[in-house]
Formats: C-alpha cells, structure tokens, sequence
C-alpha cells in the first residue's frame, strides 16, 4: 500500500461524520476510518508506505517490478524500496476543482468549500466565520458550485448534495436557532439516500430551494446577502447568511486527460505524418508531453506513456458496460472516486471489485490464461520478426501498450499484458503476428474452404466476418428469436473487427465471394468495443480496403462495414437484406471460378 502523504485515510479521514452507509439511511455516522486504518496497520500481511509515491513501474501483469521513492515532490527523488507485484490498484481518489468563476470563491472571505467546512467542523468541533471567528448561525449552501455547467464543469458529481445536507446537519446539532439554506437547480440523492433527503427535508431549520445564484455580495455588518433568480415560487430571492459554503466539483486524482490525449496525438503523427520532418517534430512534441499531471502516480515503463489511458473528463477508460474496473492498461485496475465520482459506501464497494479482479488477475496470469474478455485464453500473439520492417504500426495501435520497442523500433511483446485481440494481427502489413488458433492463414484458409455456387447457378455468396463479441451474439439472438435471414451469407466470427487483415477481404474476393461485411462493436465516446478501438480501426482501415478492390477493378461497395450492439439482433436480416442489393445492383463476382 502506497501513501503519497505521510498518513492513511484521504478524504474519509478529514470527515467530521459520514452520510448513511446502512438502513434506515436517515442518520449520520461516525466515519470508522480509526478502527479501519488500526486493522490495516496491524495485519502484519500489509506493508504501507507512506510519504512515498512510484518512481517506475516496468513488466506486466504478474510481473510488475515496482520502484518506490519517496514523496519530496523532485522527480527522481530518493530511492525507497522495490518490489514484485501481480496486479496494481490505483485508488488515487479526487480532488476539488474551483468553482465557477462568478461566485467569489477567494475573493471574500467568508465564502468557503465544503472541505473547507468539513475540515473546520472536524478539527474545532464548531463553524465560524473565517473574516472575524464570530460562531455562524446560518449558513447558504450553493449546489454545483461549477458542475453540471457546459463552460466549467459538465457533470455532476454525485457527493456535494449529500455532503450539504450532512453539513446542514451539523449546523443544527450544533446549533437548534441556526438556519441552513441550500440552493439548488436539481437536488440529486439517488437509491436510497432519498430517505436521508427526507429527513433534512422535515427540518424546520433546514430550507431547500431551487434557485440561480447569481451574485453574492457583503451586507453592512460583516454578513452576506445571496441574491437568488429563477426561484421555484419564480421570484427573485435575498438571504442574508453569516457564511456560504459552495459545493465543490470532483476531479479525478489522475493523470490529465486532455494531456494524454495530446500527448497519444503526437505518439500517432510521430508514425503517420506525411514527411520525415513532419514525424520527427511530431516525436519530439511526444516526448514533451510525455510528463503532465498524473503522471507521478504509475510511471509505468509503457512505450504508450506512463499513465492509464482517459476519458474525456480525466478518468480512467474503462468499458462502461462490461469491465467498469478495467482499464487500458491489463492488471492495473482503477477503483474508487478516480475511476467515477462515487460516495464512501459506493468506493468501498467499489474497492471490493477491483480486488477481486486484482485477484483474478494474479491467479489467471500465474496459468498462463488471458483474464478477460476471453477469459482464460492460452494463445499468444507470435511475431515472425525475421520480416518486420519495424513500421510501428502494431505498437501504435495495440489498444493495451503490450507492445514496447527497441532502439530500432522493434516490437518488444510484454505476454501476460495481452488481451489476445488480435489488432496487432490485423495492423501488421507483413502479415507477421499470429496466433496458434488464430492466423492470417487460419482465417484465409476457412475463406477459401467455403463452397462458392458458380455464376450460372445465380446463387451469390456473401462473407460476414463478425466480432464474437457483441455480433456473433446478437447473430445467437437472432436465432432464438426464429427470424430469418438471408440464406447465402456465409459467417466466420473474428476475435476483434481490429484483427481484421485486409488480406482476408483480398482473399475472399479472388475465391469468388460477392461481397464481404464486416460488423463489429459500437465505437465512439461511449464505445461499447471490448477492445476500446478496435472497430474503429477497422473503419480507419477501409481506405486500404477500398484501394484493394480498386486494384482489383472491383466496386468497393462490394465491402460494407456495420456498428451493431448485441441487443440489436433484430437489424441483422435487413442489414443482410440492403447490402444484398447492393450485390445484385453491381451483379457477380467476375472473379467466379478463376
Ligand atoms: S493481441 Fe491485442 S492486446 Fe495482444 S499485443 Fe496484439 S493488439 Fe495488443
Ligand atoms: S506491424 Fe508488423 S512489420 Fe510493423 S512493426 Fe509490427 S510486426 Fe513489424
């Protein structure tokens, strides 16, 4: 257990008392963090480190090697230990971001965040005003104090409106005259946290309204006049409060996702850019960006960069539906407030799953088996290097930085890092990287097997090649639903649309097929690929398929690719039904019986 500060506990442990973690979900509760952090120090089975951050992490899953310096803040700060690990979770939590810019957070005194609230009830056991330490009696909460607007902050971070009613709470305990207000545009308290709702609600010292604040200005004798427009009764509202405490947003503790996406530009024109200057500013810009906020928390040794790949707002990518612990990187499992703005029950929760996975990990990666999506797979990705002509391109586009390089930009394949999807496979022009059940060749051979009517016998044929995870599923479906479908498509599922080598397209073409559709995952920002880009690069890949056909003075309409979820079995037939139009539109394959 690593601690970047010099004790345990983080947000839980700066908490006065903690919202409800148990029926009746009305009360409020001692936090336990004491009792929690006594057992963790004496189970003489967990080694902690405090005041330490990671210095490198090299290896892969079951085989992290792990080197901990210590938290003085200098990159390449004094060495304190290393260590062998199986699998890593990063629990790295949140942080507070500034609220909106027209509320005066800094600018008056007595206009705080609720941390700084909580910090304040915690350590003086009483609320004063910061301006003149006279004790508050009446307080204006303002929810989404910068979330949930376009401009600042887009979402909603799913704690402030519970943590101001808790404060609220605390104000009356504290006080029975006192007043709270909070001021809202929804109140979120979702599952059963309504109930806890109800409660504050019932308070007659406790006033909830819905309401804009739009300014905030200091009255004649020290106290604060909230200005409220777009009220529920529709009126504008005036309060004087002796102090107001703003709902902060929650920012994911981790590397900056804007960042990292600059930063996985630059890596991708370091590859793809047009001229060798072009490519070598593009390297160079990489290597800059290669070092941003977050980065101090892995510092994995990774050739994709030292971070957990995110998502648009900074947390780290995960699938939503399927794996929510995954990330991009195998065996390093995100849990907690970094991997979605969560409560302390919900993280606790939270950190159960990602154990399991941890463990799960550790004991499939000891096997020899992939742990998932195909669980419990054997095979590897074998590269033929005699031939590669070090193009970068498996190592740029495998989803899950397996792939590092050597000086000369040789693949360097990192085994229990890998997923098996076989994007390599499908990226690699030289046709190098197979797999013992899975090859260019195993593929090109079932296309060939396939019985191809002749021309005069007006049959046409039609290769769908469809990922097995959510088309040849929904293809199951489609089954058990009794609808029928067009009889000359013949289907071969593939690991990954990503694996797709446009050989195979090439191939099916020359053995007479008609046309080739290809279907695969969801992608796009709320991609639901199980090997996140996968069907994406397929789509990107086209422009070479479609060089092919020209090659082959063949129509590329003649290869269709499609986007389909497992519960959408029911667009198969039509989607079979209008590219076999399209086939007879452009009538058959010339290349029949050649
Ligand atoms: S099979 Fe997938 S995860 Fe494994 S090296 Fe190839 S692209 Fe990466
Ligand atoms: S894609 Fe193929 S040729 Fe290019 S670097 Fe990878 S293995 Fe070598």
């Amino acid at each position: 257990m690593v601690e970047k500060s010099d004790q345990l506990g983080g947000w839980l442990s700066k908490q006065h008392k903690s919202i409800p973690t148990h029926p009746p979900f009305r009360d409020l509760e001692e936090t336990g963090i004491d009792q929690l952090l006594s057992e963790i120090e004496n189970n003489p089975r967990i080694k902690i480190y405090k005041s330490a951050v990671t210095g490198k992490i090299t290896g892969g899953p079951g085989l992290f090697d792990v080197t901990l310096q210590s938290a003085n803040g200098n990159p390449g700060g004094e060495e304190l230990d290393s260590f062998r690990v199986g699998a890593i979770i990063q629990a790295t939590g949140w942080k507070p971001k500034d609220p909106r810019e027209n509320l005066p957070y800094g600018k008056l005194d007595d206009v705080i965040l609720n941390i700084d609230l909580e910090e304040m009830v915690k350590t003086q056991a009483k609320i004063t005003r910061p301006s003149d330490g006279k004790e508050v009696r009446s307080i204006a909460f303002i929810q989404c104090g910068g979330n949930r607007n376009k401009e600042h902050h887009s979402y909603c971070s799913s704690i402030c409106c519970l943590t101001s009613l808790k404060q609220a709470m605390y104000l009356r305990e504290m006080n029975s005259d006192a007043k709270a207000f909070i001021f809202y545009e929804f109140i979120r308290t979702i599952g059963l946290y309504e109930d806890f709702y109800r409660k504050a609600q019932e308070d007659p010292g406790i006033f909830l309204t819905r309401g804009e604040v739009s300014e905030i200005t200091r009255a004649d004798d020290g106290g604060l006049i909230i200005n409220a427009k777009n009220t529920m009764p529709g009126e504008n509202v005036n309060v004087k409060v002796d102090l107001v405490v703003l709902a902060a947003g929650m920012v994911p503790n981790a590397a900056d996702g804007e960042a990292i996406r600059a930063y996985e530009d630059a890596k991708l024109a370091a590859v793809k850019g047009d001229s060798e200057t072009q490519r070598k500013q593009a390297a160079e810009k990489a290597e800059q960006l290669k070092h941003h906020e977050g980065t101090q928390i892995l510092n994995l040794a990774y050739r994709q960069g030292p971070d957990l790949p995110a998502l648009e707002y900074g947390f780290p990518d995960s699938h939503f539906i399927c794996f929510p612990y995954e990330s991009r990187r195998t065996g390093v499992y995100p849990a907690g407030a970094v991997r979605q703005p969560m409560e302390g029950l919900g993280s606790r929760n939270d950190a159960a799953g990602a154990a399991l996975k941890a463990i799960q990990c550790v004991e499939m990666t000891s096997r020899g088996e992939a742990v998932h999506p195909r669980a419990g797979d054997i095979s590897f990705p074998e590269f033929f290097l005699q031939r590669c002509t070090q193009c970068k391109r498996c190592t740029e586009e495998c989803p899950f930085g397996v792939l590092n390089e050597d000086e000369k930009g040789t693949p360097l394949v990192w085994a229990t890092r890998c997923r098996r999807c076989g994007v390599c496979m499908g990226a690699c022009p030289e046709r190098i990287v197979s797999f013992k059940d899975y090859s260019v060749d195993i593929i090109g051979s079932m296309i060939k097997a396939v019985n191809v009517p002749e021309e005069f016998e007006e049959k046409p044929r039609v290769l769908a090649l469809m990922c097995e995870n959510d088309a040849i599923p929904a293809l199951d479906l489609m089954g058990q639903h009794r609808l029928k479908c067009n009889p000359f498509i013949r289907v071969i599922p593939v690991r990954c649309l990503g694996s797709v080598n446009t050989a195979w397209v090439r191939e099916a073409i020359s053995a007479g097929f008609d046309g080739c559709i290809l279907i695969g995952c969801k992608y796009g920002d709320d991609y639901q690929c199980h090997f996140i880009k996968g069907s994406e690069l397929a789509v990107s890949r086209g422009d070479n398929i479609r060089e092919k056909l020209e090659q082959m003075a063949m129509e590329h309409e003649r290869v269709e690719l499609h986007q389909l979820q497992i519960n959408e079995y029911e667009r198969i037939p039509e989607i079979f039904d209008k590219f076999m139009e399209v086939i007879e539109q452009y009538g058959m394959n010339p290349f029949k019986g050649m």
